[in-house]
């Protein structure tokens, strides 16, 4: 029987949990959490996914709010705006919704974030600390949703042997690096497959749990994996569906119809790292926010 891993269930049962803490804080007296999110311009997919952190925020007891500016914006003024929110201590969390339009710089604004109200876990001092095993860094959202995932569905990587394909420095990554940390969440053997890995599918099928980040709908195919495994779908994209009103749906990166059957455990496309992504960020931010209280 395939366990199927529902990033909404999980999410949902971690959000009470961090309502919870907030009710508490509040009780004492504390202001709520507050996470600031930055959208730049009209895109569709972006103004849908920044409306789905607020109303996450709002569902624990955060103060979510999205400040928003013309797709014009010069680079330095936008500097600027995450300058302010830098200096505010009422804010707690900053995030910067991309990709933002080609005359702005993601690098330059990501790294204008203080790295203490960075709950993207973007930033060069967070994924530095992420390197290097220190436990004080705000862990990049993705990956950290993907091992609260894993917990919540009692999906231990001690000891396994992770394979991930995708090297990109917001998944695959820190992925890695989170999953071979000697903590809690990891103590796997990992192995970070990209374009240039020679005969991918010689890595694959020895995945205890193969976690998939590339971008191309349907690429990882039953063949590719192990009997038992633990399959983590991270890639989104949007395919052509005509039976939609929207005439679009999103579609992961592995082939969900004919691996199902063969592995133990899998996330859907959507609902399965999706919700886990605003979780990292939502939990991000309550760490931040207790560590100037506690
Ligand atoms: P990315 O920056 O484009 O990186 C893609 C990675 O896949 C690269 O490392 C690339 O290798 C590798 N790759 C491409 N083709 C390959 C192939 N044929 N064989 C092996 N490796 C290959 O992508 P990303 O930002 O990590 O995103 C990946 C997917 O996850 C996208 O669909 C994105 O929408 C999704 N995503 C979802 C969430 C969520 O919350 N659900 C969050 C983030 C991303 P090279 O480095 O050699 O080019």
């Amino acid at each position: 029987m395939t366990l199927i891993l529902d990033g909404t269930v999980a999410a949902a049962s971690i959000r009470i949990q961090i309502a919870a803490q907030v009710a508490e804080f509040k009780k004492k007296g504390h202001r709520p959490p507050c996470l600031i999110a930055i959208l730049v311009g009209e895109d569709g997919a972006s103004m849908t996914y920044v409306g789905a952190k607020k109303i996450a925020c709002e569902e624990v007891g955060f103060t979510g709010k999205v400040r928003r500016f013309r797709a014009d914006i010069s680079e330095n003024d936008l500097i600027s705006e995450i300058q302010k929110i830098n200096l505010d201590d009422a804010i707690d969390g900053l995030i910067v919704q991309l990709p933002l339009p080609k005359h702005i710089s993601e690098e330059k604004v990501t790294q204008a974030i203080l790295p203490q109200k960075d709950v993207d876990g973007f930033h060069y001092i967070n994924m530095g600390k992420l390197a290097k095993g220190a436990s004080d860094g705000v862990k990049p959202a993705t990956p950290y949703g993907i091992t609260l995932l894993m917990k919540h569905y009692g999906i231990d990587a001690h000891g396994k042997h992770v394979v991930i394909i995708g090297r990109s420095n917001i998944v695959g990554r820190p992925m890695s690096l989170l999953l071979s940390a000697a903590a809690p969440y990891g103590n796997a053997s990992v192995t970070l497959c990209h374009s240039r890995t020679k005969d991918l599918s010689f890595f694959t099928k020895m995945a205890d749990i193969l976690i998939v980040a590339l971008g191309k709908p349907g690429f990882v195919k039953a063949e590719m994996v192990k009997e038992g495994a633990v399959i983590i779908d991270v890639g989104t994209t949007r395919v052509e569906d005509t039976s939609r009103k929207s005439g679009w749906r999103l579609k992961g990166d592995v082939d969900f119809e004919s691996v199902f059957e063969k592995v133990s455990a899998i996330t859907p496309v959507p609902k399965g790292v999706g919700p886990m992504t605003i979780t990292g960020l939502i939990m991000n931010t309550l760490e931040v926010y207790k560590a100037k209280f506690v």
